[in-house]
């Protein structure tokens, strides 16, 4: 086979490898991923109602790395978009009386369900130190549980983050590393926005046309519907390969216990609308942290961009088990299990002439942004230039 370099995976890791090796080598570079398209997680379409959707939830784009936004956006188009998500709170979890309050949680969140007094950051640092004082956990904190109860109090914890996290993970906090509730903050200030990165961006012409621009050179080649433990076989003459699938099915055949992740199942409902700027629900995104319900939020894709059609498309998702890899689970099981896997990576990267790169979510096992998956790959070929291991022509 007359390739260089295969990179195992067309998502953000693979095409930003890709990208950077056709751009700055001679060398011809073969992209396979065992989907039909190419995007990975990111990947998005039109539906027949003119309204985009991403095929595996929505994305958000969101960094302070500069490098990786400078990168990024010279593919496709790109517009500023501030994400807004609420979460749907039953206050006495009885009756259908229910409550939309920003989440993070913001001045308006607390005013909205607990105390309408609390005004002011002064006001609302006091309130945090009222609900926290009687929390005896502290850092550094054994799991999630422990974390949010110390930063939120009993209340909040429960109302908002012990049953969606249990839905979404298929385990109560307790039984997850603190960083899975760590990633969401406290605002002291009425800023309800989701994120308050300065660089938080929506691709107008859709995730998928930035990766068709991405893999656009005359050096990339792109084989879908490919997959990597099928046809292993055929890519033994390759130079280098960058795998960027789940770790633990790289290597399958050492009979080691399998990591664990969470999977999606996506159901989409369509609805006619009255016009073509009407939505459904008061925002894009809406949690569901209470158990009446088995998904965690739907999302109502026609709110991002503004986009307009007669009809709007929402989509529930409910976590599973069983399905597409997307989110490793991050416990102490999980952890050990990983840095064995991981030891057998660093062997076979060093292995004599045969070179691999694990790159990205699933072969790091990390809990990666979109930012940081381009970061990663960025820092990987910096990487590569100081250890002399590319030839830029
Ligand atoms: P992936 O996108 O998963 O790409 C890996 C590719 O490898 C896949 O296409 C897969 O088909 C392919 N592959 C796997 N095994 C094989 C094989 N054996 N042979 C061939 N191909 C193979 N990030 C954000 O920044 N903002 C968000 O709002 C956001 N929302 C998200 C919502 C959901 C539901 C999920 C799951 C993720 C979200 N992310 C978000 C994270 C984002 O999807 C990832 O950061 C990004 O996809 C990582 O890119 P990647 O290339 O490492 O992995
Ligand atoms: N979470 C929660 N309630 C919410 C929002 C998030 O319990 O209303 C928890 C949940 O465990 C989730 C984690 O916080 O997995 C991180 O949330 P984030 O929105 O960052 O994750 P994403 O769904 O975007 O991957």
């Amino acid at each position: 086979m007359n390739v260089d370099t295969l990179i195992v995976g067309a998502g953000f890791s693979g095409s930003v490898i890709a990208r950077l090796l056709a751009e700055n080598t001679k060398q011809k570079i073969l992209v396979i991923d065992s989907r039909d398209h190419i995007g990975g997680n990111c990947y998005d379409y039109v539906n027949k109602f003119g309204i985009r959707i991403s095929k595996y939830g929505a994305h958000l784009f969101h960094t302070t790395r500069q490098d990786a936004w400078n990168f990024i956006s010279a593919f496709g188009r790109w517009e500023r978009w501030e994400h807004k998500v609420l979460a749907k709170i039953y206050p006495r979890d009885v009756s259908d009386h229910c409550i939309y309050v920003p989440v993070p949680i913001c001045i308006k969140s607390v005013q909205n369900l607990y105390d309408s007094s609390v005004q002011s950051e002064d006001d609302i640092r006091r309130w945090f130190a009222e609900e926290t004082k009687a929390v005896k956990f502290q850092a550094p904190y054994k799991n999630s549980m422990e974390s949010a109860v110390a930063r939120f109090g009993n209340r909040i914890y429960n109302d908002f983050f012990h049953s969606y996290t249990f839905k979404q993970w298929g385990k109560f906090p307790e039984h997850l590393d603190a960083s899975v509730l760590e990633r969401i903050p406290i605002r002291y200030n009425n800023d309800d926005r989701y994120f308050t990165d300065p660089i938080q961006m929506l691709p107008s012409g859709g995730y998928t046309e930035v990766f068709d621009q991405l893999l656009d050179h005359p050096q990339i080649e792109v084989s879908l519907n490919t997959d990597y433990f099928h046809e292993r076989h055929c890519f033994n003459g390759v130079n280098f390969t960058v795998f960027t699938g789940p770790i633990d099915g790289y290597f399958a055949s050492r009979g080691l216990d399998r990591l664990e992740y969470r999977s999606i199942h996506f159901e989409e409902f369509t609805f006619e609308m009255e016009d073509r700027d009407a939505v459904i629900q008061p925002a894009s995104v809406v949690n569901e942290p209470s158990m009446r319900v088995p998904y965690t939020r739907i999302v109502e894709f026609k709110q991002f961009l503004n986009q307009q059609s007669p009809y709007s498309t929402l989509v529930r998702e409910f976590s599973t088990s069983n399905g597409d890899p997307y989110y490793p689970v991050p416990n102490e099981r999980n952890t050990k299990l990983y840095a064995i896997y991981q030891q057998l990576a660093e062997k076979e990267t060093v292995k004599e002439r045969r070179k691999v790169l694990f790159l990205g979510r699933l072969a790091n096992y990390k809990y990666l942004n979109m930012d940081q998956a381009i970061g990663n790959a960025l820092d990987h070929w910096q990487q590569w230039i100081k250890d002399g291991m590319i030839k830029i022509h």
